[in-house]
């Protein structure tokens, strides 16, 4: 069957046993291994009478134990829900375990936030639908790829689970990063995420010899994404938690990567170790998807000099990939523009007075979408899942932006961050991008003050680089060498050490202007 994820890999394991389907911190595993583990899991987890459409959580760090839970969801008719992360602690991992009635947790002993004081396993006993539990130890040198869940046997005789055969029910539940609010679950099926995985894939030429390193962690919709693309692809996954001081280029080389995905902070690493060890070129590294937040022209355009193709792309854990740029676009569309859409994926852009009124091309407003890689719905919120379409029945992403004649985007922010001075809308990435060109600014993030007159008026925060500084004049005299309207200037400026960021590496403006609002900063 190559219509769900486990038809289409367990494919691969018959066809080609022997290729290798997956890297972590220290093992490599085959195509037949992956899949040999996740069919023992899919049938233990059967065998404890979990059912289709129930909850299967994962709390690990980037292992390749992630992809054999998802393997045996796809299998089964579980849901994955691998959005637990390493900073959140063990009270809130219980809290999203009883928000998502979770069935089963696979976690890993010792991981969290605050795993010092508290380990999970503690917990489980009070979550009420919880009813199977796996424990994994952390990685060690011992670890053969083998023991992938080498103690998980389901007892001698048990008849494997039955597969499933509909590609449309839910099998991926994920959590939004929560830059604006509460996380919100979101629901996927084999369909919607497989429609995602081939565009992709199809645009960039990804094949079985692709070796895709992603930077982001599967906990992450831009790294699980990934993963389902270069698994269904039949390429090498290799993911994998860096320590801090670790170089990234020498694991990239060691590995022989060919395709890297991140957010722009991992991009903004490379090129500063790139460029602090001289070296001109990446070795076999083709391209570099860079998504999840805005990425600073700047940084596509290093890209290049370093032969690294860029692929700015827009999306969302309700969408996927929505925009990105392709090798065959311009270098100043690839710097300069976040793509145009996914082949089988429309776009168009909506009044922000009224969101059933279409713009014409050029002018800014919410970016509303549809397609088949769209999310089946919120997951227990009926409410929030219908009033995120607008009466023609698209999807709005909450994100502002205009398209130019040939459907190349640029997002100019989000709805909510925009600042209207006296009825003027001020669009923070109007200032943040000139910004940055600065040699000086390492990050900026533009923030609304309040005013009694006015209502809001702009603040630009900033993090310089390496110990350098300039003044505010300096800055405005800069912003206006860029091209930036006198209407659009910032009058406030903040000066920082560091943006307080999402785990997915957004800024949380939320939070800067709560420290604000309470005179902190
Ligand atoms: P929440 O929905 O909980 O507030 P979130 O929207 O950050 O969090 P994700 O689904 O992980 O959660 O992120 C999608 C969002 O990231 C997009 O809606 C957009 O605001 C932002 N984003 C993604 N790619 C880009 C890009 N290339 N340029 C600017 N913003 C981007
Ligand atoms: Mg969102």
């Amino acid at each position: 069957r190559d219509d769900t994820i486990y038809g289409l890999v367990s494919g691969h394991a018959r066809s080609n046993p022997d290729r290798p389907a997956m890297r972590d911190r220290l093992r490599r595993v085959t195509y037949s291994e992956l899949v040999e583990a996740a069919d023992r899991l899919a049938t233990d987890l059967h065998a404890k009478g979990v059912q289709p459409g129930e909850r299967v959580a994962v709390w690990l760090p980037s292992r390749i134990e992630a992809a054999v839970v998802m393997l045996a969801c796809s299998r089964n008719g579980y849901v994955c829900c691998p959005s637990l992360h390493r900073d959140h602690t063990a009270g809130e991992i219980e809290e999203l375990l009883v928000r998502m009635r979770a069935s089963a947790l696979v976690a890993e002993f010792g991981y969290g936030a605050d795993s010092h004081r508290r380990s999970i396993f503690d917990r489980t006993g009070e979550i009420a639908s919880l009813r199977c539990v796996y424990r994994l130890e952390p990685l060690s040198e011992a670890d053969l790829p083998g023991g992938l869940f080498g103690g998980v046997q389901p007892p001698a005789g048990t008849a494997p689970a039955p597969l499933r055969f509909d590609p449309n029910t839910i099998v991926y539940l994920a959590f939004t990063s929560g830059t604006t609010g509460v996380p919100k679950g979101v629901m996927h099926s084999d369909n919607t995420l497989l429609a995602n995985a081939r565009v992709m894939s199809d645009d960039w030429d990804l094949k079985q010899s692709t070796v895709l390193y992603s930077l982001s962690p599967l906990s992450h919709n831009l790294g699980f994404g990934a993963l389902v693309m270069t698994l269904s692809t039949g390429g090498e996954f290799v993911v994998h938690d860096l320590p801090r001081a670790a170089s990234l280029v020498d694991r990239l080389l060691a590995v022989g990567a060919t395709f890297i995905i991140g957010v722009p902070t991992h991009a903004i690493d490379l090129l500063s170790e790139l460029r602090a060890r001289k070296l001109k070129r990446l070795g076999a590294v083709k391209g570099f998807r860079i998504s999840g937040a805005a990425v600073p022209p700047v940084v596509a355009a290093g890209l290049l000099e370093h032969g690294v193709i860029p692929q700015s792309g827009y999306g969302m854990t309700e969408a996927g990939s929505h925009h990105y740029t392709r090798p065959d676009d311009s270098p100043a569309r690839m710097i300069e523009t976040s793509g145009r859409a996914c082949d089988g994926y429309e776009v168009k852009i909506w009044s922000t007075q009224d969101r059933n009124v279409e713009l014409p091309v050029g002018e800014v407003g919410e970016i509303g979408g549809r397609g088949a890689s769209l999310m089946l719905g919120y997951f227990d919120d009926q409410e929030a899942t219908e009033s995120s379409f607008n009466q023609h029945g698209w999807f709005m992403t909450g994100d502002l932006g205009r398209l130019d004649a040939d459907g190349y985007v640029q997002i100019t922010g989000r709805k909510k961050d925009v600042i209207i001075r006296g009825g003027h809308n001020i669009y923070p990435a109007r200032i943040e991008s000139p910004a940055m060109r600065h040699e000086a600014v390492d990050r900026a993030a533009v923030i609304p003050v309040p005013d009694e007159r006015l209502g809001e008026r702009a603040c630009l925060a900033v993090v310089f680089r390496d110990g350098r500084e300039v003044s505010p004049e300096a800055l405005l005299v800069h912003l206006d060498e860029q091209g930036l309207s006198r209407f659009d200037m910032p009058e406030f400026f903040l000066r920082l050490d560091h943006l307080p960021l999402t785990p997915n590496g957004k800024v949380l403006k939320r939070e800067l202007v709560e420290a604000v609002r309470r005179g902190e900063l």
